[in-house]
């Protein structure tokens, strides 16, 4: 037969001192020796190897415990270690080598180091790649003394365990629990995602809210630029055409001024110098000429009293010398005689005055002779006289005439010279009120000339304030097409509105306060990619849990399967088993109702049950655990169950009961420390019996002190402890096996 285990060595571990091996050669191995010389050292050496954890079912506090103590033959090692050999050419472990060596040695420190093939492993690598065979786990493929009836004495729970285990479903279990473990570590990472998460929210919203304002201020500075602009380039236009209008305006105005003024002065010169004195030239003239005419008048008058009279003495034919001498003449003469007189008045010297004097008298004389003499004498004088009166008055009256008319014209001349007074008078009202005029729209353009200096300086500010807020593009406004004719006509409430809007604008803007945002942005887009991250991790997280949940839910399946089909071979075997060394009877492995289902069922009868649940403290999960229960029931006995059993049949049950899980899934060695110590000897035959069945599908090492189980084994391993208390091992025939045994 195929042996699996071909070795075990022992070094250091527990009484073997020094390095002792085993090699197996028989699927049937048996070991024997004096009580405490070592043997049941050997199946601990073998769970110790296999990984156990538990000190106590090794027999011992620390790991210490486990490493040779020393004895004054021999001292005390520092560590102990077992090492076992599997041939593995059937591939029996999951590794590709032929042979395998499993070694773990314990320190004094209480370390443990686990090797395979030579090579340090983690404990879990060595429990993983046994479980593949089949080996380890609860523990039923070695039997410690004094233990057989343990599966008797497990909770169902554990009992169920170490069938599960019989029936190969420990790598199952370990990949479940792997699972489970992999799946809770999920659904903490899950937990902690999803923490993760909601600590990120409330900044990332906050972050978004920023960002969304900050897309706003950014949209409504496009907006801006774009008002801007056009707001800029038709104002800069209309400023620029506006300028221009109102320069030329203000020279046309000034011009219009000037000629203005020119004219009053003009005016008020001429009023000055010339006017007033051709009038006054007129009037002297006027008033000389009337003087004329009236003393021509007076002339005329005379003449024609005289003429009356002398036409009068004409008709009486009585004509004096008074009536003949004409009055001009005496007049002529009178006025000679008193400007002679005024001469000689003026005279200092008495000499001249007196000869001026003696001349007047001359005069006077030969005036009064010439009357005297040229007396009228006749009529024909007379009618000369008349005659010569006639032309005299024809020539005044002509004189008379022709002076009315001169007066006429002179009056037409000063009512005309008057009327261009008033005239002049009227042409200065109206030409200053026209200078005033002037000079009012001239003072109207200069103030707009100077609203519009205010609207560039305003005008400049605004690009200023523009670059400001949203940069060079401002100048977008220089390149833009100048709106001409119509366009830059338009209302200028229409340019106001934009003007008002940009300004809204800006404040909206200024209130935004966020400036370009940029580390915020940054920011929130960090913090978005970390969030979608998370969101990524937990979508891949859940959907490995869920993976999960289905691994599990496929190897709970698989597992219930396997176990529910490996239970009915078992309890076949155990019914051929049992009958066999109870001479009948029967025996049957039970899975029990989940225990906390069970309670409930009951829960009807009281209160009581709640209690029960309490005081035994059990956690949840092993409360839903559907156990396994045996139903024992002896030949000719009434009695079932197992408390009723005695020590003898107790083990016999838990031997049937091993057997039976061997028997299934047979392991590859099962290790029985004196299992049969309790028989008497017509069991100790069945039992070696049983062994040799057994030992056809496993490999077994049996420890005893009894023949007919020594008798069974293949070949014979002889411990012994001389005074140096150090375990020996020989291999011994059977005759001398029973002399070692004693
Ligand atoms: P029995 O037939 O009575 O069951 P056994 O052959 O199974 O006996 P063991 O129980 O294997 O004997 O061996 C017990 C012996 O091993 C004791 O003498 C004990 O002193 C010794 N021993 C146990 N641990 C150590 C250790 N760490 N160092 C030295 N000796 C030890």
């Amino acid at each position: 037969m195929f042996l699996s285990l071909k070795s075990i060595e022992l070094t250091g571990f527990k009484s073997f001192g020094k390095k002792t091996e085993l090699a197996f050669t028989s699927p049937i191995a048996s070991i024997v020796g004096p009580n405490g010389s070592g043997k049941s050292n050997v199946a601990e050496g073998f769970r110790f190897v296999l990984g156990e954890q538990s000190m106590k079912s090794m027999r011992s506090k620390r790991g210490e415990d486990l490493i040779w103590g020393g004895s004054p033959a021999l001292p005390r090692a520092n560590r102990g270690a077992v090492r076992v050999v599997f041939d593995n050419s059937k591939r029996l472990l999951d590794l590709d080598f032929k042979e395998v060596t499993v070694e773990r040695i314990v320190y004094r420190d209480g370390q443990n180091e686990y090797l395979l093939n030579g090579t340090v492993v983690r404990l879990k690598d060595v429990i993983r790649l046994l479980a593949g065979a089949n080996i380890g786990g609860s523990g039923y493929q070695i039997i410690s003394q004094g233990e057989a009836d343990r599966i008797l004495n497990a909770s169902p729970r554990e009992r169920r365990e170490m069938v599960e285990d019989a029936l190969g479903l420990k790598l199952y279990q370990h990949k479940k629990a792997e699972s489970e473990r992999k799946l809770e570590e999920t659904g903490n990472n899950i937990e902690k995602t999803k923490s993760l998460r909601r600590e990120i929210a409330p900044h990332l919203n906050f972050l978004r809210t920023q960002v969304e304002k900050i897309e706003k201020a950014r949209e409504m500075k496009e907006e801006l630029a774009v008002k801007l602009n056009e707001y800029l380039t038709r104002e800069n236009a209309w400023i620029t055409q506006e300028d221009a209008r109102l320069r030329h305006e203000e020279q046309a105005q000034t011009h219009e001024l000037k000629k203005l003024n020119e004219s009053v002065s003009r005016i008020r010169s001429t009023k000055a110098s010339g006017g007033s004195g051709a009038l006054q030239e007129l009037q002297t003239k006027l008033s000389e000429r009337e003087g004329k005419l009236s003393e021509a008048r007076r002339e005329s008058e005379q003449l024609t009293r005289e003429l009356g009279r002398a036409e009068g003495a004409l008709e009486a034919n009585t004509v004096t010398v008074e009536q003949i001498v004409p009055v001009p003449h005496v007049r002529q003469f009178a006025r000679e005689l008193s400007e002679s007189v005024a001469e000689a008045e003026r005279e200092d010297d008495i000499s001249i005055l007196k000869r001026r004097l003696g001349e007047v008298r001359e005069r006077i004389k030969a005036f009064v002779e010439g009357l005297s003499g040229a007396a009228p004498e006749t009529n024909e004088e007379v009618r000369q006289q008349v005659q010569s009166l006639a032309k005299s008055l024809e020539r005044v009256r002509a004189q008379e005439n022709a002076l009315a008319e001169e007066l006429e014209a002179l009056r037409k001349k000063i009512a005309e010279a008057r009327e261009a007074g008033f005239t002049a008078e009227r042409d200065l009202v109206e030409l200053e009120s026209n200078v005033r005029e002037a000079q009012a729209k001239l003072s109207g353009v200069q103030a707009a000339r100077a609203n519009i200096a205010t609207l560039r300086t305003r005008f400049e500010e605004e690009v200023r304030e523009g670059i400001a807020l949203i940069g060079a593009e401002v100048h977008g406004w220089e390149k833009a097409e100048v709106p001409t004719g119509a366009l830059l006509e338009e209302d200028r409430h229409a340019q106001e509105k934009r003007r008002r809007e940009i300004e809204r604008l800006k404040i909206k803007i200024e209130e935004s306060g966020l400036g370009s945002g940029d580390t915020v942005v940054r920011e929130f887009n960090q913090t978005k990619e970390r969030e979608e991250f998370l969101a990524k991790e937990l979508a891949d997280l859940e959907s490995s849990a869920s993976k999960l949940e289905d691994i599990i839910a496929e190897l709970e399946k698989t597992i219930d399967a396997r176990f529910t089909e490996g239970l009915k071979h078992i309890n076949e075997a155990l019914k051929n088993f049992f009958s066999k060394l109870f001479g009948g009877g029967h025996a049957k492995l039970e899975v029990e109702e989940p225990r906390r289902k069970a309670l409930r069922a009951t829960s009807g009868a009281g209160p009581a049950d709640d209690d029960e649940l309490e005081d035994d403290d059990v956690p949840e999960e092993e409360e839903l655990y559907a156990g396994l229960s045996i139903d024992v029931s002896l030949p000719r006995k009434k009695i079932r169950g197992l408390d009723v059993l005695s020590g003898g049949e107790r083990a016999l049950t838990s031997i049937a009961l091993i057997f039976s899980m061997s028997q299934v899934n047979p392991p590859p060695f099962l290790i029985l420390d004196e299992t049969d110590a309790a028989l008497d000897e017509a069991n100790s035959k069945r039992y070696a019996d049983m062994i040799k069945e057994l030992g056809v599908k496993s490999q077994l090492i049996v420890i005893t002190h009894n023949r007919a189980t020594m008798a069974a084994a293949g070949e014979l391993y002889g411990v012994t402890m001389g005074q140096d208390g150090v375990s020996k091992l020989l291999s011994v025939k059977l005759e001398e096996a029973e002399k070692v045994a004693k």
